[in-house]
């Protein structure tokens, strides 16, 4: 690694892209406002905040209806924040104590972030969201424009603090060559807004607080790396990758294959059957892991039958014929659902999460297998069901069970814990097939939470005692003769993607805007050079190791 590498700055790499160009950084958010006693009436301050408030929800759905997809669903949401009647109360006890409508409302949705933050997990990176709101609302109050993307006049790296979804969904893909972040993880809005739009990520970057407008950037996301002032080596090899994607963009739409013809099925991971269009258009062969819980994150209580019916036939309408993978609701940890997870517990990642939650709640999966069934019956798209978080043959044997009792022919595992992943040969005489999710495999065999940065080096699935986890999983897979896909975010690094294939993954499921950039590379290897590449990874001893290993010795082979 050259000097210069050394001393880049180092993230959360969200996509496979990379971008060189000059910064412009976002305009820190307003100061706060002072508490102040204000020199209108409480009824005018009423009036103003309530006018300000229609104004942004005004401003967010219009922003929503032009962005569309999976945008607008999270500015409906901002919207839903903005007229949330628990902050509404807050501003009016403030400004019934005399304070100023800018105040009241910095000051209410602070403290309601607040509190979100301190829930951690997918919640706590809602605070962002609420934070933008209120600057809008007070941007509103003053009578300044809506705080927003900088426009010097050229292409350029977008360096923000923390981007408010309402700027990352109508983002000009023309001028912003990237985006850089020094806060936000990888669920943060921005790096799953960036992630459906292909927007070139890296989030998390701590030092990017350093970057100024105009300093010259190589964001590079498949390496999780800003490298500041790059040499002119660097910037030709940026060069050549950003040309290499290119073309894998524009290549034609076949179904997933090896060099020498090996069919690898390309399937995407989807939240709500709104995505699906996108997903066909870019060429997902079918889904590979439909993560249903993302429709009930903000449910109180159990969805019904109908509702879920009606969201899993818009899904399966959305692929007739072909192979969709719905998991049974994963609850827990980084995503918790009130009606499954009452129960305070220290170590939620190792407690009553995924099925063991579904099995203390039986009418909730009976419920959700019901609505799958149903929905199963009016369309031609071929269910498969899994299971998520499975640790043991037992807990296979009943998912199985509840499953066929409900007329699902084909019911299948998620391995996600070290312990499925040594046992999957006798989980797969039950299951009909595996699904690997390398990200909490990940967290589990290296002991280090997903979501925490302080532990996110060790996060990492080139990691070889992740790779050999994969391996038994694989080798189960030929044993048995069942499938054995990854639908972690894995299956998304192109590489990485070969490897999995190589240790005898059968199928690979990603994010859409990944397709492309997997489907070229599968095509450069063969089976038996997947499998060299993949010896040499599981072989090293660290994760760098791992991925230099697989780089040479695809570098060898394509060479020779
Ligand atoms: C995984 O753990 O790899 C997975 C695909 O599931 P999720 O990311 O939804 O936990
Ligand atoms: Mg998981």
């Amino acid at each position: 690694m050259s000097a210069a590498a050394q001393s880049a700055m180092k993230g959360t790499g969200i996509g496979r892209g990379v971008a060189v160009g000059p910064v412009a950084r976002m305009s820190p958010p307003p100061l706060p406002p002072p508490a102040e006693p204000s020199l209108l009436t409480h009824e005018q301050e009423s009036q103003r905040v309530t006018e300000a408030i229609a104004a942004v929800t005004a401003d967010l759905t219009t922003r929503g209806q032009t962005a569309g997809g999976q945008a607008q669903e999270v500015l409906d949401a901002q919207v839903m924040m903005a007229q949330d009647p628990t902050v509404q109360e807050a501003v009016e006890t403030l400004l019934a104590q005399g304070q100023t409508g800018e105040y009241a409302v910095h000051t209410a949705f602070a403290e309601m972030a607040e509190t979100l933050q301190a829930l951690g997990g997918y919640l706590g990176e809602r605070a962002a969201d609420l934070h933008d709101v209120a600057a809008r609302v007070v941007a509103a109050l003053r009578g300044d424009p809506p705080p927003g993307v900088p426009d010097p006049g050229h292409p350029f790296v977008l360096v923000a603090q923390d981007l408010a979804p309402a700027d990352t969904a109508l983002l000009d893909l023309d001028k912003v060559l990237a985006l850089v972040t020094i806060e936000g993880g990888p669920t943060s809005h921005t790096a799953i807004l960036a992630r459906g739009k292909g927007i070139t990520a890296v989030v998390g970057v701590a030092e990017a607080s350093r970057l100024a407008d105009g300093d010259e950037v190589i964001v590079d996301a498949a390496n999780s790396t800003i490298v500041v002032s790059p040499t002119q080596e660097q910037r030709a090899e940026a060069a050549a990758r950003v040309q290499a994607r290119a073309a894998a963009q524009a290549a034609p739409l076949t179904d997933g294959a090896l060099a020498d013809g090996t069919p690898v099925p390309l399937l995407a991971n989807l939240g709500t059957p709104e995505s699906a269009a996108e997903a066909v258009q870019l060429g997902a062969e079918g889904v590979g892991l439909f993560r249903t819980e993302f429709l009930f994150l903000s449910s109180e209580s159990a969805p019904s039958v109908e509702a879920q019916r009606k969201a899993y036939q818009e899904l399966l309408e959305a692929f007739p014929g072909k192979k969709v993978v719905v998991r049974a609701l994963d609850a827990g940890a980084d995503k918790p659902l009130p009606f499954l997870n009452d129960a305070e517990e220290e170590n939620p990642a190792l407690g009553l999460r995924g099925l063991r939650a579904l099995l203390t709640n039986e009418e909730v999966l009976r419920d959700q297998l019901s609505a799958l069934a149903q929905a199963q019956e009016v369309t031609s798209a071929d269910l498969w069901v899994m299971a998520p978080m499975v640790s043991t043959v037992e807990e296979t044997e009943t998912f199985a069970k509840f499953a066929h009792q409900h007329g699902l022919k084909t019911a299948g595992v998620m391995v996600e814990v070290p312990s499925s992943a040594l046992l999957a040969e006798q989980i797969l005489k039950t299951a009909d097939f595996a699904s690997i999710g390398t990200n909490d495999l990940t967290q589990y065999t290296m002991a280090a939470d997903r979501l925490l940065g302080s532990v996110a080096g060790l996060q990492d699935p080139w990691h070889p005692a992740v790779l050999k986890l994969v391996r038994e999983v694989g080798a189960a897979g030929t044993v048995t003769g069942k499938p054995v896909g990854v639908c972690g975010e894995a299956a998304a690094d192109p590489l990485l993607a070969v490897v999995l294939v190589g240790l005898g993954v059968t199928s690979l499921s990603m994010a859409p805007a990944a397709l492309a950039d997997v489907r070229a590379e599968l095509l450069r290897f063969t089976k038996d050079q997947a499998r060299a590449i993949a010896t040499a990874a599981v072989s090293a001893s660290t994760a760098a190791e791992a991925l230099q290993a697989a780089q040479h010795t695809a570098t060898t082979l394509t060479n020779e």
